[in-house]
């Protein structure tokens, strides 16, 4: 039962600001470069200095020597699936491209973003004479045209598995399977993981890496996609193959190898099990009429807290992954649900690196000392809680949320989650369940948080839920601005009655299906005013990072 509350409790894991897929919003795909960003004319040094090197490391004095023995394996297995990554989206050979650059920054750059174009900058090549980057990246010949992938007879020309090619420079389409195209590396990296089976104690843990060994063989991954979701208690964790299909612009059908080397951190797992237990009374603690709350919370997902400590390929391109919401296969999500996985100490990273610079420039003086890594991950962890709370289906019957409020759903989804990410943390304060700190560091680390998640613009749904929640506050007086010195000041009890009336507004325009109320409110709300573009050019022009970039391997970790 209490296994099933915490599976209950939070629904959709998926950081800070990405709803229904598995990226977190820092990857979103249609954040690309804002003009606020593009303020001044940046040097290539600069581009690189906008990501700010950090060292993946946590404590590793838990693991046994054994343990210790497998994450040397599993690192070498990490390092294959970067080298075939590469292979995926770049023709030449990297090495020897990288090696022919004479200038340092154009050498970093280019292992950035795994290429010679900029990934938060709309893909655009930073290197004279490259073409534009091909939008199936380097799945398909990039003289392929549409006609020509149409007409190709071929059932697995689809597959998230196979690369297309030539049979000569200029000859018919060829479909291979990864397994085939990339046999050399798919053994090794099988071998190793088999290797690593050998040594873990953990049976669900041994399980799963013999099981995805064969996956990388065969190309079949379900199985191996079970034994992931049933394992439970152990501490490593290791995400690893061809996974997400963002990389493939032109069809969205091909997967890109990646791998995630994940250690479990077991006080936070914990303290999430607690709160899950509460999620019946979290939903009846909500501020609307009981008809907006008479669901109860239920889904067959759960969520752990991990910190990462090498990431290799398409998690690791451009931006940053920070929150993993796997497998996306449906038929395993329909009888095993999903896993959610916080990256906490990349989410500290980032925290550290540029919420923190942010808020020394936008946040009031006095009130800097309220900005806590632990309130920011609290607000990141409820917002998921949220996801999971109000009501999945409208109060007349008449169908679900989603259907009812249409293209308007993600956003004011998205919104609900913000604010009743806050409002829980409000009432779990008030039953001293949470100790941590006090509510007002939640409040004001939410508002300095919305100058470094709209950065990345309000195309996404985050980005309007965003706007929408700071500019609500502001006609509520949560917070005021002083203009003399361009910093903003959180009021504790206007913002507490803000978050309880907004909560309040956007549950009901759920629970009513309400399509034109949505509308309204994303049409007033969902937007930046000049007032805010203003400060967040002075963000840019400090040049705060928008993102990091890991220094990782044995040596960083002691190994
Ligand atoms: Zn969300």
């Amino acid at each position: 039962m209490k296994k099933t509350l915490l599976l209950t409790a939070f629904i959709f894991i998926i950081a800070m600001l990405s709803l229904n897929n598995c990226k977190s919003p820092d990857t979103d795909q249609d954040n690309s470069t804002k003009d606020t960003v593009e303020t001044k004319t940046l040097t290539l040094k600069d581009k690189v200095d906008e990501f700010a090197m950090v060292e993946l490391t946590t404590d590793l004095s838990v693991l046994s020597e054994n343990q210790k023995k497998i994450l040397v394996l599993l690192i070498k297995v990490a390092r294959i699936m970067d080298d075939i990554y590469w292979k995926e989206v770049f023709h030449e050979d990297h090495n020897v491209f990288i090696n022919k650059l004479k200038d340092e920054s154009y050498k970093d750059f280019v292992k950035i973003n795994y290429g010679p174009w900029e990934r938060l900058n709309g893909n655009k090549p930073f290197i004279e004479n490259i073409n534009e980057k091909p939008k199936g990246s380097g799945f398909y010949p990039v003289d392929m045209t549409h006609d020509e992938f149409n007409a190709l007879e071929d059932k697995y020309k689809t597959s998230l598995y196979t690369i297309l090619r030539r049979k000569e420079t200029s000859g018919p389409l060829t479909v291979h399977f990864y397994h085939d195209y990339f046999k050399n590396e798919t053994e090794e990296a099988a071998d190793l993981l088999k290797q690593a089976a050998e040594l873990a104690e953990n049976e669900g843990f041994k399980k799963y890496l013999e099981l995805r060994a064969e996956a990388l063989l065969t190309d079949e991954y379900f199985d191996s996609d079970i034994a992931w979701m049933d394992m439970k208690n152990n501490i490593i964790d290791f995400v690893v193959g061809p996974i997400e299909t963002y990389e493939d612009a032109l069809y969205g059908y091909k997967a890109a190898h990646e791998a995630f080397l994940l250690i479990k951190d077991m006080e936070w797992s914990n303290k999430l099990e607690r709160f899950a237990s509460l999620i019946p009374d979290l939903q009846q603690s909500l501020p609307v009429e009981d008809k907006y709350k008479s669901d109860s919370p239920g889904s067959d997902s759960d969520l752990g807290v991990y910190d990462a400590i090498y990431y290799a390929g398409d998690c690791n391109a451009g931006s940053k992954t920070i929150a993993i919401n796997l497998p996306n296969d449906e038929k395993v999500r329909e009888t095993k649900g999903s896993r959610k996985l916080q990256l906490k100490n990349s989410i500290k990273a980032k925290f550290d690196k540029i919420l923190v610079p942010i808020s020394d420039i936008l946040i009031a003086e006095d009130q800097k000392k309220h900005i806590k890594f632990d309130a920011f991950f609290e607000n990141i962890m409820f917002h998921e809680t949220g996801h999971g709370l109000g009501m999945g289906n409208t109060v007349d019957g008449s169908g679900t949320v989603r259907e009812a409020l249409k293209d308007q759903y993600t956003a004011i989804e998205e919104c609900k989650a913000d604010i009743l990410g806050l409002y829980i943390i409000g009432v779990l304060y008030d039953k001293g369940e949470l100790t941590t700190g006090e509510l007002m560091d939640n409040y004001v680390t939410f508002i300095a948080s919305t100058f470094r998640s709209v950065r990345f613009g309000i195309s996404s749904s985050h980005g309007k839920a965003n706007m929408i929640t700071f500019n609500y506050f502001k006609d509520k007086g949560a917070f005021t601005y002083d203009k003399e010195k361009g910093t903003y000041r959180v009021d504790f009890d206007k913002t507490k009655e803000a978050v309880s009336s907004l909560a309040a507004k956007v549950l009901t325009i759920q629970g009513d299906g309400d399509y034109e109320a949505a509308k309204t409110l994303i049409e007033e709300n969902g937007k930046i005013m000049p007032c805010l573009q203003k400060d967040l050019d002075r963000i840019s022009e400090a040049g705060i990072p928008r993102d990091i970039v890991f220094r990782q391997g044995e040596e960083i970790l002691g190994l």
